[in-house]
């Protein structure tokens, strides 16, 4: 390895402490008689979702904590989904309920999301959640900006002053992840970059921190990055690969090999982002059933 290459970020090691925590937490409840225990709703059969959701359960099964794993067809009505939520936000077994997006696209997203107890919407998407992130107060961060956070704040830099540019404007993603990094708590300074952002390479060069949440296998090219630049790599992108057992390996957005000569610091993929992302919904779920158990004593 040549002298100038850059930290990989441990995204799996970072995950592994929280997840130790979430699991001495959820003992403790435990101890108490309430397991902390999240509903998992999946419509339909996508290979991403499926394994998606089976590495969450596995999470939650090695923390102590309960998973309820609801199945539903591809063809689910829409008012199926959403009297499940309802029967999921009456039952006080259940502390946290997710919905496994995307759902089919008969379904209005918004609408079964909305469904959801803010008080039990560990995914951080609900409107109020939203809201409650946007306006600093408490309540449910989305695990994957939150966990961008963290693995940020495990190294030896300040996100105070530095100029972060997050190339991506989705909602479970890059929206976030901007709000979180512009709080005075970071303290950055902002640029989002989208696809209507003209010359991508103008703004991520000013970058301190780049992080790439577009879902664009190798977007972000070494002649992208600013030397000795923090990069965050979201994406997770299936690219075929006749080598492979499964006919495809995953890759970022990142030009892992060549960036990792001119960054600081850079997440692999996998074991980067995806970690933290799991190792966050398990602290939101210990979370949810504290609070819980907390206003019911
Ligand atoms: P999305 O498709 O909803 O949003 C992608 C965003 O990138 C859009 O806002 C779009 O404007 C922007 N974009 C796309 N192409 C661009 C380009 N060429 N230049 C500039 N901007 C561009 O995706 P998402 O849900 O935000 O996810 C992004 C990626 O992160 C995906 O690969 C997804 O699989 C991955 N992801 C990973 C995790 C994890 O835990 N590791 C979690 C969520 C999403």
């Amino acid at each position: 390895m040549s002298a100038t290459m850059a930290t990989i970020i441990d995204g799996k090691a970072a995950a592994a402490k929280i997840r130790e925590e979430a699991r001495l937490r959820a003992g403790l409840l435990s101890g108490a008689g309430v397991r902390p225990c999240l509903a998992v709703i999946i419509a339909g059969e996508d290979p991403a979702s499926l394994s998606y959701v089976a590495a969450k359960e596995k999470a939650l099964a090695e923390a102590g904590m309960e998973s309820l794993d609801i199945r539903l067809p591809a063809d689910v009505g829409e008012s199926r989904l959403l009297e499940t939520i309802a029967g999921l936000n009456a039952d006080e077994k259940v502390h946290g309920i997710l919905v496994q997006l995307p759902l089919p696209s008969h379904v209005g997203e918004d609408r079964v999301i909305t469904a959801i107890d803010p008080a039990k919407d560990v995914d951080g998407f609900h409107p109020v959640s939203v809201g409650n992130m946007v306006l600093g107060r408490p309540g449910f961060l989305p695990c994957t900006p939150n966990g961008i956070l963290a693995l940020l704040g495990g190294l030896p830099v300040s996100l105070s002053g530095a100029h972060a540019v997050v190339v991506g404007r989705s909602n479970i993603v890059g929206k976030p992840l901007a709000n979180l990094l512009v709080r005075r708590e970071s303290n950055a300074t902002v640029t989002i970059c989208h696809t209507g952002t003209v010359d991508l390479a103008s703004h991520t060069l000013r970058a301190d921190i780049l992080i790439a949440a577009a879902g664009k296998a190798g977007l972000i090219k070494a002649d992208m990055v600013r030397p000795g630049a923090i990069v965050i790599d979201v994406g997770v992108n299936r690219v075929a690969d006749p080598s492979a057992a499964k006919g495809y390996r995953l890759c970022g957005d990142v030009d892992f090999p060549e960036v990792a000569k001119k960054a600081g610091h850079l997440t692999p993929v996998p074991g980067g982002v995806g970690p933290m992302t799991i190792a966050m919904l398990l602290r939101n779920v210990v979370q949810a059933a504290e609070r819980q158990a907390a206003f019911r004593s």
